[in-house]
């Protein structure tokens, strides 16, 4: 399975493991297996925190989706990030015991930051947290998303502006309307197909 809507901030990504494809809904967080691939494959990806996940749960072995309890919470998590970045995205209030149970998640293995020299001038930080791999990657998360929503400053999320598709992106561009290529090309065609047949 290609993750098809990847490589935007992590609580984006999150919410794009769930897809429609030809109709059909696709979630990369619907099994073990692929839960985990997709963890490994966005485990060194930035969060807003100056962190990855890789380096909240501090070891690349630990960053691992083994059990169905993790699964079931990460995909549980992804429909609660989902709700929220969407409602941010139609620019509408958010349930208030959404926010409390985000909030609680992101408590739940709390974060410090760790200094060292860096490279050049400036010192090196960097965000780790304390707990149980599963523990730490969903308050991660939950704290990735909340700050996406509440800060205009990690970027816009919007809806793609196909109807049928489920896809969010965070806007790079202020004419980009559609979560990714293959949308924008879809919504090309079918604009052509209505005017074509509008004329005849
Ligand atoms: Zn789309």
């Amino acid at each position: 399975m290609e993750f098809p809507l990847f490589g935007q901030q992590v609580a984006v990504d999150l919410v794009n493991t769930l897809w429609a494809y030809a109709g059909e809904t696709v979630d990369a967080l619907a099994t073990v297996e692929v839960a985990d691939r997709w963890l490994i494959a966005v485990g060194g990806n930035p969060l807003g925190d100056r962190g990855t996940l890789l380096q909240a749960a501090g070891d690349e072995f630990a960053l691992r989706v083994r059990d169905e309890e993790f699964r079931a919470a990460l995909q549980a998590l992804r429909d609660q990030v989902r709700a929220l970045l969407s409602a941010a995205a139609r620019g509408e209030p958010v349930d208030p015991a959404l926010l409390y149970a985000l909030s609680r998640t992101a408590a739940a293995a709390p974060s410090r930051l760790v200094a060292g020299p860096g490279d050049g001038e400036r010192p090196q930080v960097r965000r780790v947290r304390a707990g149980p791999t599963a523990a730490v990657v969903l308050a991660a998360l939950a704290e990735d998303a909340l700050i996406m929503a509440a800060d205009p400053a990690t970027g816009t999320v919007l809806a793609c502006g196909t109807a049928a598709c489920l896809g969010l992106f965070v806007r790079d561009d202020p004419r980009r309307r559609y979560c990714s290529p293959a949308c924008a090309n879809r919504s090309r065609v079918a604009r052509h197909y209505d005017r074509a047949k509008a004329s005849t």
